[in-house]
């Protein structure tokens, strides 16, 4: 018999790490455990909601469970910018593929270029990241005009959504700074374990196979959508029109939400949303389709993706049977960025996707259009402006009522499935210990 009421919001990854440590009740919306990691399969084609989710970093605990739960492979990273050459600053890299991370490869932008970014980032000895400024500045001061003019400017204006010159500049390991490799790069002895990503697992049944796994151990509630928190009365309203007195709460909503449900604030920081067009494609007989990379970043679309990945790079049992041939068929997530609250229209989205199998044909990357599948992930990316406490005060302020907001969107936060894995059982163990 516990010696409170405690329940856990969201059947995602940190909200299943919660409910397999502590055993309390979990409220999840949907019908299914995962959250946007989950596996799916159309016409054959194994794609993902929030497109490739590789599980990197964790620690050996971690790791282990994750493969006790669901038997995984491991991958080595194999991801590269691809240049399209469409703006002016790029035209002379048009169709290069410089391998990530680019400031750690320069000697392939060739030795002019190279020289002029590798004098401007020696010239400049000011790296520091600092919550003060924004991450245009930030980009600027570490990486020089060049290379902000050739990279960083266009691919952030579309990964960003052209936040990035309002938000604070990002966990530096997305885009690592090391003079070192800076240097060893531009003269073509490029590090290549840098990155948050060097090495990703993955499961052989597929993500939601491990979401499924893990939800058996689970006491999750599903189709039970929390609409209001009363923090008075310590009250959840329930979409099914229960009310349910709660001692203590995890949840793993996106904080902006909860925040508002609770009505505690209507106040946010930005987000990004992210459109994933899911391609199962045939891939043309050239050079360029067989790159054999798990993912390009694409500074210069013409219809604003930012990413493309190949599933089917990574393992090719994400194509039909009848089609399991890497270099003829691909399955393919393509991503591009809008600014919270800005989602297109159905009209908006049947020209994105004509756009993109245009540009994509046009370069040599793809054939023919099999399938295509659209997925919208709401609260994808979550940005602070400079100097911003809001997340610290927010926080404070929920958990003065026994509410802890965690997980990627719950703590507003960059982190992937194994630390939200981590994180969920991390904070069911103590609540449950305080239960006992
Ligand atoms: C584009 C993109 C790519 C990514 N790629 C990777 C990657 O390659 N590798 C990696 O490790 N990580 C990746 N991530 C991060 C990864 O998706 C997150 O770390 C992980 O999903 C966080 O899990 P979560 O449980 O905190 O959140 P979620 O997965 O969002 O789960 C929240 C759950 O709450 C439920 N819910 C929402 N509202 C309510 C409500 N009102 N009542 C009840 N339930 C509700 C939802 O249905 C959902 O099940 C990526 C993220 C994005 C956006």
């Amino acid at each position: 018999m516990s010696a409170y009421n405690t329940f856990i919001i969201g059947a995602g990854f940190t909200g299943l790490g919660a409910g397999l440590a502590s055993g309390f009740k979990i409220f999840e919306a949907t019908d299914k455990p995962g959250g946007i990691c989950a596996s799916y399969r159309k016409e054959g084609f194994r794609f993902e909601i929030g497109g490739g989710h590789w599980i990197f970093g964790g620690d050996k605990f971690i790791l282990d469970l994750i493969n006790k739960f669901s038997k995984c492979k491991r991958y080595f990273r194999k991801s590269a910018v691809f240049f399209t050459g469409n703006l002016e600053e790029t035209k002379k890299l048009k169709f290069k593929f410089i391998d990530y991370p680019i400031q750690n490869n320069l000697y392939a932008l060739g030795d002019k270029i190279a020289s002029q970014v590798l004098k401007e980032i020696l010239l400049n000895k000011k790296s520091y990241i600092s919550n003060d400024i924004t991450m245009e500045e930030w980009l600027k001061i570490n990486f020089g005009q060049t290379l902000f003019s050739i990279f960083f400017a266009p691919f952030h204006e579309r990964y960003t959504a052209g936040l990035y010159k309002e938000i604070a500049p990002q966990d530096p390991y997305k885009t690592p700074f090391d003079i070192k490799s800076v240097i060893d790069g531009a003269l073509g002895n490029p590090n290549k374990s840098v990155g948050y990503n060097v090495s990703f697992i993955y499961p052989e049944d597929g993500l939601d196979s491990l979401a499924w796994e893990i939800a058996k151990l689970c006491n999750t509630q599903y189709e039970s959508k929390l609409e209001k928190i009363d923090i008075e009365t310590k009250t959840l309203i329930l979409s099914d029109g229960k009310d349910i007195k709660f001692d203590f709460l995890i949840s793993t909503l996106p904080l902006n939400k909860l925040l508002k449900i609770t009505g505690i604030s209507n106040e946010e920081e930005p987000y990004t949303s992210v459109l994933v067009l899911n391609m199962g494609v045939e891939l043309p007989d050239n050079k360029i389709s067989k790159h054999g990379f798990h993912w390009l970043y694409v500074p210069d679309s013409l219809s604003g993706f930012h990413r493309v990945g190949y599933y089917s790079n990574v393992d090719p049992t994400f194509l039909p049977e009848r089609l399991r041939n890497p270099e003829k068929y691909g399955s393919l997530y393509i991503e591009f960025a809008f600014r919270g609250g800005e989602k297109p229209s159905d009209e908006d989205l049947r020209e994105i996707i004509e756009k993109t199998e245009d540009e994509l044909r046009e370069y040599g990357l793809i054939k023919k259009c099999l399938v295509v599948d659209p997925t919208w992930i709401e609260v994808a990316y979550t940005w602070r402006k400079p100097r911003s406490n809001w997340l610290e005060k927010s926080l404070d302020k929920l958990a003065e009522k026994n509410i802890f907001s965690i997980g990627r969107y719950g703590r507003w936060s960059f982190q992937g499935i194994a630390e939200s894995l981590k994180e969920g059982i991390w904070v069911g163990s103590v609540l449950k210990l305080k239960n006992s």
